[in-house]
């Protein structure tokens, strides 16, 4: 029954839901994108060019980031450039910020979208890397978004924060992951309605994404979780369209919104449901 409730939901929202995306919005268009050297954020990186942004690339690996941007350069972006930074050192972010503003003269999206690696397993006790991955996946989205604020507002420009469903509704085998989720939720969500009162025109995007099908989630899933991944460059697409429609949220796969509403509703029955779709064997 909860299927198939969430089914016709789903049918209707697909039906009523239309995005203002302008695709000619986006040629000019000055990025900087985050964890751009894999995954959904190589993925977002190639949709802004192909759509003839200026960009600006980040994540740790140098030599990848240089074969992202050629990429890039071949695809149609207008300007590309790319910056090697560590977001666990909190002078980061403002660095990159900088570098990005300097480049290319201001920015009209900031995309943040970089995690730490995501361990996928029980809750061991680890308080550690709790804090240092609060760091990475969160404090330094607050740093990066604090640094751009400023040229943000004077371009009517956006804030896209790629999140998940477990920012949502927590899963089992994600404690450290779920409350960086969680805490970009509280902290953007928050932001969005003070920049609404005060009438700064900045957009605020949340971007709940299901199992996408990166190198990384498929690598620490396999064997744990029964749901099929997602394309990631569906996943990028549906991102860089919410964020130049200045959505508040966007769902890939649309189909997890009618869900998240679910579970607000019937939380006990949604937990049971829920965990059966993970596999655990006791150790
Ligand atoms: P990947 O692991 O594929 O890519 C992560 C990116 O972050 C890489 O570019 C990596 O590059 C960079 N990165 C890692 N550590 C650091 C660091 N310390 N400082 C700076 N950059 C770093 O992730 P996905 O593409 O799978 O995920 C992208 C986003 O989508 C994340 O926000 C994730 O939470 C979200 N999401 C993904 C889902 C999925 O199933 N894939 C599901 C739900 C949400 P480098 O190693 O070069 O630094």
């Amino acid at each position: 029954k909860v299927l198939c409730a969430t089914g016709v939901v789903a049918a209707l929202i697909a039906v009523f839901w239309k995005d203002s995306f302008n695709p000619e919005s986006l040629s000019g268009a000055r990025v900087l994108v985050t964890g751009a050297s894999a995954g959904i954020g190589e993925q977002i990186a190639y949709h802004y060019a192909r759509f003839g942004a200026e960009i600006v690339l980040t994540a740790r690996r140098e030599a990848v980031l240089q074969k992202v941007m050629e990429k890039c350069l071949t695809l149609g972006a207008k300007k590309i450039f790319y910056i090697p930074a560590d977001m666990s050192s909190p002078s980061e972010p403002e660095r990159v910020v900088q570098f990005a503003v300097q480049k290319l003269g201001g920015l009209d999206y900031l995309v943040l979208n970089h995690i730490g690696p995501n361990r996928f397993q029980e809750w061991a006790g680890d308080v550690e890397y709790t804090r240092w991955l609060l760091q990475v996946n969160f404090l330094s989205y607050v740093a990066l978004a604090t640094a751009a604020l400023p040229t943000l507002e004077k371009n009517r420009g956006a804030l896209v924060v790629v999140s998940s469903l477990t920012g949502k509704m927590p899963t089992p085998f994600t404690t450290s992951y779920s409350a960086t989720k969680f805490a970009l939720d509280g902290f953007f969500s928050s932001l969005r309605h003070e920049l609404i009162m005060q009438n700064r025109d900045v957009s605020v995007t949340l971007c709940i994404l299901g199992l996408i099908d990166t190198e990384s989630a498929l690598e620490y899933t396999r064997g744990k979780v029964l749901v099929s991944a997602s394309p990631a460059p569906e996943a990028a697409l549906a991102i860089v369209r919410g964020g130049a429609a200045r959505a508040h949220e966007i769902f890939y796969p649309r189909w997890l919104q009618p869900l998240c509403c679910l579970w607000a509703l019937f939380p006990s029955s949604g937990n049971q449901v829920l965990r059966t779709f993970y596999n655990y064997s006791s150790p």
